[in-house]
């Protein structure tokens, strides 16, 4: 009997995925050895291993080998790594971060003011 792709089960498998081990038909056969399903979760700075995660900076899928673990929750990729982002949550996110919670307050303060401005207007 005729081995079936597993991806689509309908096709018969030419070739099995080098990576999962997967028989594939032609039409998911994606030419560097690998199945459909494993080109799209390749790490995308080696394509050679299996994403396990993404970058929590540029999101990009990464392996273990080519990412770093900076918190218990936070992996980011090797790129980021060298950037200069050892920390979590990097520091000019935190920069935005303030600069805009300084903007909303300025806002309220100025709010508040033309409120009581009208107040004295009209007592
Ligand atoms: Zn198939
Ligand atoms: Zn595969
Ligand atoms: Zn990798
Ligand atoms: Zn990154």
């Amino acid at each position: 009997m005729e081995k079936l792709c597993e991806v689509c089960l309908e096709k018969k498998s030419i070739t099995t995925c080098r990576l999962c081990g997967r028989s594939i038909c032609s039409q998911h056969y994606t030419g560097s050895g690998l199945c459909s399903i494993c080109s799209v979760s390749l790490c995308s700075l080696c394509r050679e291993r299996l994403a396990i995660t993404e970058c929590s900076i540029c999101s990009r899928l990464i392996c273990e080998i080519c990412s770093r673990q900076i918190t218990p929750v936070v992996r980011i990729c090797l790129q980021c790594y060298r950037r200069g982002y050892r920390e979590w949550p990097p520091r000019d996110m935190l920069e935005k971060e303030v600069e805009s919670f300084q903007k909303a307050v300025r806002e309220i303060e100025h709010l508040f003011s033309s409120l009581s401005e009208k107040r004295i207007k009209s007592s």
